[in-house]
């Protein structure tokens, strides 16, 4: 690639790729920045695949940013159940309420009011710019990073500063501003499907004569990045209560992962646990006391892996007598067994209440 590379070729060769292959989608047949908006933020960290559901089930619920706004968290957080990454359900949902509150129910059209909204960044922003409202914003999600990385060979991390930025300035000027919403979606499909992190297809691909790194037989080295943040281990307990057909569950109040999800009583360790371990815990004796009926049953040890953090789970089933007379404080809510299921968790509890 020169100096005097035209960036017109690669964004046209790009829609013209996109127009061949594009996938059909739900969210590509409107121009709603309501619908647009919800579907970008269900598709970021979740494959198209696993979010298409999930986008026609939110939509059907909360057709428009009114009903999101006038909605309960619970009933937010329950469509949500199993996406993962739960903040964005609960911006989403204060976000609808700023649409409400300052400027009136209608979705702003402005790029800097659409990014003042709660979880809105620039890549959000720029998407729902380009694809509602035709504006010349160019998107930079991982696909996109890739893409550029590759393409012109950036040796700058793409999880750097100083790299964002090259591969930004790179991304608004190929950016067709006759098509920015062709363009950008050409760019991000691309990149999913045909400039993927493993094993490219670099032989089907039609921008591989200006491709950098595949003239040089070094697309594997692309693209550059930072060592990836620490993982911490954490070792969580879950007791499932049966007394009287009833259980207790627990919202998740703190700053921590799936804050206001329910989850059944648990005791956090900091390093794995026997069941006589746990035993021996003030936490164990604040829940059980020194009752002796209690039948405990281990249930399941699980590694559940979020993205900086491994959760290994034991789940124990607690089986109290009828007759005992046992109740827990009250931020622990006791409900009939069979509403188990009406209640917002993560999708590690999921997983144990479909088998247990
Ligand atoms: S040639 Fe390969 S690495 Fe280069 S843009 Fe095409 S698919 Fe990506």
């Amino acid at each position: 690639m020169t100096e005097s590379f035209d960036y017109f070729v690669i964004s046209k060769t790009l829609q013209c790729w996109y127009e061949q292959n594009k996938r059909e989608l739900p969210w590509r047949e409107t121009k709603d920045p309501y619908a647009i908006w919800i579907s970008e933020v269900i598709l970021q960290q979740t494959r198209v695949n696993q979010g298409y559901d999930y986008y026609l089930r939110f939509i059907r619920r909360f057709p428009n940013v009114k009903a999101l706004a006038k909605a309960s968290e619970d009933d937010v957080l329950k469509q949500w159940q199993g996406l993962g990454y739960y903040s964005r359900a609960h911006n989403l949902h204060a976000a609808a309420k700023q649409i409400e509150e300052i400027f009136h129910g209608e979705f702003p059209k402005k790029y800097s009011d659409i990014l003042s909204l709660k979880g809105i960044g620039e890549y959000t922003a720029a998407a729902i710019m380009s694809i509602a409202y035709r504006e010349p914003f160019a998107v930079i999600d991982g696909n996109v990073l890739r893409v550029i990385s590759r393409l012109f060979m950036i040796e700058e991390p793409v999880n750097s500063v100083r790299g964002k930025k090259k591969i930004a300035a790179i991304a608004h000027a190929i950016l067709d501003p006759q098509h920015p919403e062709i363009h950008n979606q050409a760019i991000m499909d691309f990149g999913a499907t045909l400039c993927k992190p493993k094993q490219p297809k670099c032989n089907d691909c039609p921008l591989q004569v200006h491709c950098l790194a595949f003239a040089k037989n070094v697309v594997s080295e692309y693209p550059v990045k930072n060592k990836s943040t620490k993982i911490t281990n954490r070792y969580f307990h879950y007791f499932h209560i049966i007394h009287n057909d009833h259980t207790y569950l627990c919202k998740r109040e703190a700053n921590d992962i799936w804050k206001n999800l329910y989850e059944f009583p648990l005791i956090e360790t900091s390093k794995p646990s026997t069941f006589i371990e746990l035993q021996n815990t003030a936490s164990f004796t604040r829940l059980f006391g020194a009752n002796h009926d209690i039948l405990f049953t281990h249930q399941s040890h699980v590694k559940h892996i979020l993205s900086h953090q491994i959760i290994y789970a034991d789940f124990y089933k607690v089986e109290i007598p009828d007759s005992e007379n046992f109740s827990l404080p009250d931020k622990f809510q006791k409900i009939p067994a069979e509403y188990i299921t009406d209640f917002p968790v993560s999708r590690l509890i999921h997983k144990y209440m479909e088998n247990y």
